[in-house]
């Protein structure tokens, strides 16, 4: 297959590029992610809303790096926690946190609460160096557990109950996960799209700039 165009994930989390990259495996596109270049700005995910923020860091690497980019923008919301931690996800224990620690704060603050309803939510967003971006939504519902489950995926898969298949997300294999998951729900409007949505790449990148050359004969 001539995997022929270059798509960037937006991200430097593992968890998400190797869900994207699965997801898109069958598709004619190179996947990168953020490691796979030099050192480039972070982006301050200041938005109010998961929309906002995948905007922001898609048509922010797409400019930096001149290729177009895919961001990923997502999280939890948890009913009795009025819809924390919400954008706040990735740092909601503090920046250096790890999953497990964001894990167990979201139980204890949660405690013997009776309402465990909770989603998470993923807005992808598509964006060429120039700044229109394309935008693809998925929502995913479930419960909180009382305690972690399972060792596969990321983030706060080990406290998400997935009533329909009685697993936590962290009991599924990435496959499993990613037909019923947010991210595997957005992911397919793109997939479904696929041909148009790089027809829309090609007609908004930038033209390559063609660099004249010019033979120095010193005739004199
Ligand atoms: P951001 O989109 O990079 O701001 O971070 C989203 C955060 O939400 C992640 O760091 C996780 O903590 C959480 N999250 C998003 N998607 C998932 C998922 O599929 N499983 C578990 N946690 C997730």
């Amino acid at each position: 297959m001539i995997r022929n165009r270059i798509l960037v994930i937006a991200t430097r989390n593992k968890g998400k590029t190797a869900e994207i990259r699965d997801l898109l495996n069958a598709f004619p596109v190179t996947i990168k992610d953020l490691d796979d270049f030099g050192p480039i700005p972070e982006v301050v995910e200041d938005g109010d809303t998961f929309d906002e923020n995948a905007y922001k860091k898609a048509s922010f690497t797409a400019r930096v790096l001149g290729y177009p980019a895919l961001s990923d923008d997502s999280g939890l919301m948890v009913e009795a926690l009025n819809g924390a931690p919400g954008v706040h996800s990735a740092r909601w224990a503090g920046p250096e946190a790890t999953d497990a620690e964001r894990g167990l704060k979201l139980l204890a603050e949660l405690g013997n609460q009776a309402n465990r309803s909770a989603a998470f939510e993923c807005v992808i967003s598509i964006a060429v160096p120039g700044g229109p971006a394309l935008t693809y939504e998925g929502r995913c519902e479930g419960t909180i557990t009382h305690t972690p489950a399972g060792t596969s995926g990321f983030g706060y898969d080990p406290v998400f109950f997935y009533p329909p298949l009685n697993k936590t997300f962290a009991q599924l294999s990435m496959a499993e996960k990613s037909r019923v998951s947010h991210r595997g729900k957005a992911l397919q409007g793109f997939r479904d799209e696929f041909g148009k949505v790089m027809k829309w790449i090609d007609r908004h990148m930038p033209e390559p700039e063609i660099i004249g050359c010019q033979s120095q004969r010193g005739d004199s």
